[in-house]
């Protein structure tokens, strides 16, 4: 019996919703009732086809019977990427995949020769380090904020940006978000095989003292660039880019093309120009120091970067924690299950002390900026990932104690390790085997937990690791953001008229 449907469209269920969850339902694009009615939200594919009103289906997927049915650990575009994947041919559990491969898995699927496909992946993999190095012996640092700057990624990015998820996947989509070949892409790489807009801006600077203006037609007269448009950009949703820089795009064209058209001028410092193209920035030394500076982050805001750090997490999860007896809680591998935890845990608590600065500093200001329900949405899917892992069984392989028989512990406390063939010297001869108190691991089951329809419980269908557990609460409270990394860079103190 499916108690929890009985509430359906009663006002027990209204009375359990709260602002938040009509956040997070929205994915950010709605914040609260100041905002605006929820109708007003424009869901951009996100909600499933239906032909009910925008508003009943947040207020569905908010509910906690919603929850119950649209509970959904990827980003509804990661999910079509993978679907699209799995069509060619792909199988995730031996071995995930990044879904920002879709386009190149489908091009390569349409090549029957298994050298050919081997050959053009290699080669674009070498002809990105081989542009990375030089980019390194032109004098280029990294860029981990590439994969951010929207405003300049390849110029089939916006060609595809209002297209519809088949056209997305056919033509990389993902492929083109980022502006340069000096970043860490993605969880596997993403190897961009050509210059991105700021490695020639990048040189163009360094070498000839030119930088990039706006020079379309439609260019919004007033348009303050350069700084102001960075701030601007920090702050605002990247889907408002071409409206914000045109004067009237009002048709996909007008937009692709106010973003594509651009000359370069002579910088002159004392009298910077006024349609100055900016591009976002940070090295190393900034590295998961802020919301949107680090190595192998992908997506354009916070909700997208956490849906794809999530990934990673669930993709490589059940296939390291197969191996239950890690040592190691960190190491510098991918196979190490604790990078793909580490990584979006920083984020999250990064992202909060942000999301705290910002509202301590700017309440006002913050509450009119599309990055605070961005921020705010993907606050809340970090810590359900958090609660996740830490709510889930820890079938870890067992050994008994030295001292007392009955107390066992994790293998990894035994100096010469414990398996099934060597003795238990401590336990009652020939009453106990190490395989006896192996937990059995069962088949692979989907890598998520999830509410069961009644309510009663949580269904728990993933196996969890002790490591992710403490390591968890500590990197939750880890104490490490550069909260006012450049003077331009959400530093509000010299703002204080607006304060
Ligand atoms: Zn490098």
């Amino acid at each position: 019996m499916n108690r929890l449907a009985k509430i359906r469209g009663t006002r027990l269920e209204e009375s359990l919703i709260n602002w938040q969850d009509m956040n997070l339902a929205a994915e950010g694009l709605w914040s609260s009732p100041d905002q605006g009615p929820l109708d007003a939200v424009v869901p951009r594919g996100t909600m499933p086809e239906s032909d009910r009103s925008v508003r009943d289906e947040i207020m569905e997927r908010a509910s906690p019977l919603g929850k119950a049915l649209y509970q959904d650990p990827y980003s509804p575009l990661q999910r079509h990427r993978r679907q699209a994947m799995g069509a060619t041919g792909l199988c995730f559990l031996e071995n995930d995949v990044d879904p920002h491969w879709a386009g190149l898995a489908i091009e390569l699927d349409r090549e029957p020769d298994r050298e050919v496909r081997f050959q053009r992946v290699a080669d674009r993999l070498i002809k990105h380090v081989i542009l990375h190095e030089i980019g390194h012996n032109l004098g280029l640092a990294h860029n981990f904020e590439g994969t951010y700057d929207a405003l300049n990624y390849h110029d089939n990015f916006w060609k595809l940006a209002w297209s519809s998820p088949e056209e997305k996947d056919l033509g990389a989509y993902d492929e083109y978000r980022h502006t340069t070949v000096m970043e860490y892409m993605s969880s596997k790489g993403l190897f961009a095989d050509f210059l991105g807009k700021y490695d020639e801006a990048a040189i163009r600077f360094s070498y000839g003292n030119q930088v990039a203006v706006f020079n379309g037609e439609r260019i919004r007269p007033d348009l303050q660039g350069g700084n102001a448009l960075r701030e601007w950009r920090y702050r605002s949703d990247y889907m408002k880019i071409p409206d914000y820089i045109c004067e009237n795009c009002n048709n996909v064209k007008a937009r692709q093309e106010v973003l594509q058209q651009r000359t370069w001028v002579d910088f002159d410092p004392q009298d910077p120009p006024q349609f100055e193209v900016p591009f976002l920035f940070c090295d190393n030394y900034y590295d998961r120091m802020t919301p949107y500076c680090a190595t192998f982050d992908y997506g354009s805001n916070m909700r997208e970067i956490f849906a794809n750090y999530k990934q990673m997490w669930q993709g490589y999860y059940i296939f390291n924690n197969f191996s239950r007896d890690r040592l190691q809680p960190f190491g510098w591998s991918l196979g190490s299950a604790i990078i793909p935890l580490y990584y979006p845990m920083i984020f999250v608590s990064t992202l909060a002390q942000y999301y705290y600065y910002l509202d301590a500093v700017a309440p006002t200001e913050f509450d009119s900026w599309d990055l605070k329900a961005d921020m705010f949405a993907a606050l809340g899917s970090g810590l359900n990932l958090a609660a996740e892992v830490i709510a889930i069984p820890e079938p870890v392989r067992l050994c008994a104690g030295w001292t007392n028989p009955t107390t066992y512990l994790p293998n990894y406390y035994f100096q010469s390790g414990c398996d099934a063939n060597v003795s238990l010297d401590y336990a009652e001869p020939g009453t106990l085997s190490v395989n006896d108190i192996q937990v059995p691991l069962g088949p692979a089951r989907p890598s998520t937990i999830r509410f069961s329809q009644d309510y009663e419980e949580y269904q728990i269908d993933m196996i969890g690791s002790y490591f992710d557990k403490a390591n968890i609460l500590w990197l939750l409270g880890m104490n490490r953001p550069t909260l006012l990394r450049f003077n331009y860079d959400l530093d509000l103190r010299d703002r204080k008229s607006v304060v």
